[in-house]
């Protein structure tokens, strides 16, 4: 079995939650893909490249947009979290009234990275709008044919 490598940095800066915490829910984001594709592997970045790069930064022109994706050349993404927003990063599930669920954004997020879209099923985590971390079917074949 062939792994793919990713490599990712987590930029503190303007880390509105306590930094472990949102490191913990970043890391979990990237768990879910491995368990998804047990291809894949995230390995920290030691240096200054990396493919995914985390980092807390509003949108400049769409303020209601809490986080994105940004393709910046070829295999990087930043993965970018509004400082501004009310995130839940705390270990439980779900977070009723309590901020948007970090682990569960970020998971969106890395998904955009591997190259799928959104996804009009609200049981998926490619949902505009995600309330579960889950993979439908259709994400599936849509990864399966990007990713083989
Ligand atoms: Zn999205």
């Amino acid at each position: 079995m062939e792994t793919k490598k990713l490599t990712y940095r987590i930029i503190e800066e303007d880390c509105p939650v306590p930094v472990a915490k949102a490191r913990r829910c970043f890391l979990q984001a990237m768990e879910f893909w491995s368990e998804a594709d047990p291809r894949l592997v995230f390995v920290e970045a030691d240096k200054a490249r990396s493919n995914l790069t985390f980092i807390w930064e509003p949108h400049p022109r769409h303020p209601e947009k809490i986080a994105r994706c940004i393709n910046s050349g070829k295999n990087h993404w930043f993965l970018a979290f509004d400082p501004r927003n009310k995130w839940a990063a705390g270990a439980i599930k779900r977070f009723f009234g309590m901020g948007d669920c970090l682990r569960l954004i970020a998971a969106h997020e890395i998904g955009h990275a591997l190259g799928l879209v959104h996804s009009d099923s609200t049981d998926s985590v490619m949902h505009p709008e995600p309330i579960n971390l889950n993979l439908d079917q259709r994400d599936r074949r849509a990864y399966e044919s990007k990713h083989g």
